[in-house]
């Protein structure tokens, strides 16, 4: 009948939530030996501009473990933000892309080359961010004009007063910002206008149906024209194909980002 069948789903409910529970708890103390052990490594997706020349590279964070193999960060990041080691992985991320930037200051070819860092809500709102950061660079003798940070919408919106003088303070010491996964959120015109940004990233989720989705295209084409309006840099991220990316070129993008031109890699595999 109704009630047993009721129960029955009741217990399976319960039982699936027991093994996500389980799930979650093997990953956060996994998480947290792999930063012992230094699990973690970067990799890096280059990015260009429309004379195919290298803009810098965006940072992406790679776990392997031993027994599991290779996490991916869509399924560690968001465990690694609500248990906070976020904080310390961050601050790793943050140490690593500095002292590649530290290194290439030497490097006349690759001096001019930014790394774009994603930071995490919690980093952001964490209260010693922006001391972290002007640590770092001063440690490891990174040039902050060569540091760009990647925020997304929805962590403005988590706190935007704090957010805002967080960014201003860190725009402040040279440091650029690009708002990541844009379109995606829910933005503001308004703090788009107070924000000291540099560029706009268009989410991949647009680049991939621009050929056949109209509305994906005309959200593009608003995009750009704010970027040419507010004079930000705006990117595409996920440009897979050369329809893509004629296309986004002759609608007036001119910075890319995709497996078409790199994909991510260790450093050794930036083109030169
Ligand atoms: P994201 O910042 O939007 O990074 C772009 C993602 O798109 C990366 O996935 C990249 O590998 C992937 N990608 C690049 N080109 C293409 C393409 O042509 N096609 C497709 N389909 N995908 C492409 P990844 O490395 O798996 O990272 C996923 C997300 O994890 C990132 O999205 C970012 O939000 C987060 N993430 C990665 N590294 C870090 C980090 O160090 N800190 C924080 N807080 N988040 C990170
Ligand atoms: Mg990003
Ligand atoms: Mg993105
Ligand atoms: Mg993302």
């Amino acid at each position: 009948d109704a009630k047993s069948r009721g129960r029955n789903r009741l217990r399976f409910f319960n039982q699936s939530m027991q093994v996500e529970v389980t799930q979650r708890t093997t990953l956060t103390n996994r998480l947290r030996q792999g930063l012992e052990r230094k699990e973690f490594f970067l990799h890096f997706q280059p990015q260009f501009d429309e004379r195919d020349q290298v803009l810098g590279a965006e940072v992406l964070l790679r776990w392997h473990h031993p027994e599991h193999g290779n996490y991916p960060p869509a399924e560690f990041i968001p465990v690694a933000e609500t248990t906070g080691l976020i904080l310390p992985l961050g601050r790793w991320v943050l140490e690593k892309s500095c002292q590649q930037l530290a290194e290439w200051a030497h490097d006349p070819e690759k001096q001019h080359w930014q790394l774009a860092v994603n930071i995490s809500p919690r980093q952001l709102h964490d209260g010693h961010f922006v001391d972290e950061v002007q640590d770092i660079l001063q440690q490891t003798g990174a040039p902050a004009s060569q540091l760009m940070l990647e925020i997304t919408e929805s962590q403005l919106l988590e706190d935007i007063d704090e957010a805002v003088s967080q960014i201003t303070r860190l725009a402040a010491m040279g440091i650029s910002f690009a708002l990541d996964d844009f379109g995606t959120g829910y933005s503001s015109l308004q703090y788009l206008k107070n924000l000291p940004l540099q560029q706009l990233k268009i989410d991949a989720s647009f680049v991939r149906d621009i050929l056949d989705d109209s509305s994906d295209k005309a959200i593009i084409k608003t995009i750009l024209a704010l970027g040419d309006s507010l004079e930000l840099d705006v990117i595409a991220e996920g440009v897979e194909t050369h329809e893509q990316y004629r296309t986004l070129y002759h609608m007036g993008c001119r910075q890319f980002q995709g497996y078409l031109l790199g994909q991510p890699g260790p450093v050794e595999d930036l083109p030169a």
